[in-house]
């Protein structure tokens, strides 16, 4: 190996399928905290239009294979499901009105949550990557093109575990709307090409144990299927 190259072998583009063919390459996930007022309140959070607040996962946490293995150190794991956004391009404090322009799609995804330790990290006032940002953490459906659907405002999101329907929301309660959300994560990092933002969880989040089969779903999206093993 020469002297500028790489002392161990580079870690693995980490990719989305694209549905219809292709790869999507995931820079950085980003997360937004209580962006559906019925969520936030379950949560014991205002549900008012406070500022958004971001918490990330690790770009190999997403994971598209179907399967969720159920983290070992953990006693209480909920599913959050969510509207991914992915984008095809970023920059600073980009312009609401210009936001839907750097999106590239759109995927179901789950934001799948440590609860015991998240509340844990909570008290103690720590950080909440050992709640969230473990192995696999955030099941993703392929990634569907804007171009074929569009920018989905409104339509059910829902996630049912064994065919009992546990959370049932619509894009349109979102507290901090998808171009919002992009314009004010923007005001803190630089965005590009390659991140995934996940827009918060309708209320009815709630705890999978093993053996379990969770089937999200967004309307005008798609449909997500993971096993939880
Ligand atoms: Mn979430």
């Amino acid at each position: 190996m020469s002297e500028m190259g790489y002392v161990i072998a580079p870690p693995p583009v980490v990719a989305v399928p694209v549905a219809g063919g292709g790869l999507f390459p995931v820079r950085r996930v980003y997360c937004i905290g209580r962006n559906y007022a019925a969520h936030a309140l379950e949560m014991g959070g205002d549900p008012s239009r406070e500022p958004p607040f971001f918490f990330q996962k690790n770009p190999d946490d997403l994971d598209p294979s179907g399967s969720f293995p159920y983290p070992k150190h953990a006693q209480t794991v909920h599913h959050e499901v969510e509207l991914a956004v992915a984008l095809a391009r970023g920059g600073n404090d980009i312009p609401v009105e210009q936001a839907l322009s750097c999106v590239f799609g759109y995927a179901v995804a789950i934001d799948m949550t440590c609860r015991d330790l998240q509340d844990e990290a909570k008290r103690l006032g720590r950080p909440w990557e050992i709640a969230k940002a473990f192995p696999r953490s955030a099941p993703i459906g392929p990634i569907v093109p804007a171009s074929r659907i569009g920018h989905p405002s409104k339509g059910a999101i829902t996630l049912a575990v064994d065919g009992m329907l546990k959370q049932s929301g619509d894009l349109a309660q979102m507290i901090w709307k998808v171009p919002e959300i992009i314009a004010v994560l923007s005001r803190y990092v630089t965005l590009a090409g390659g991140d995934v933002i996940l827009t918060g969880t309708p209320s009815g989040v709630g705890p999978v144990v093993r053996g379990q089969i969770m089937e999200a779903a967004i309307e005008g999206v798609g449909r997500l299927r993971v096993e939880v093993v």
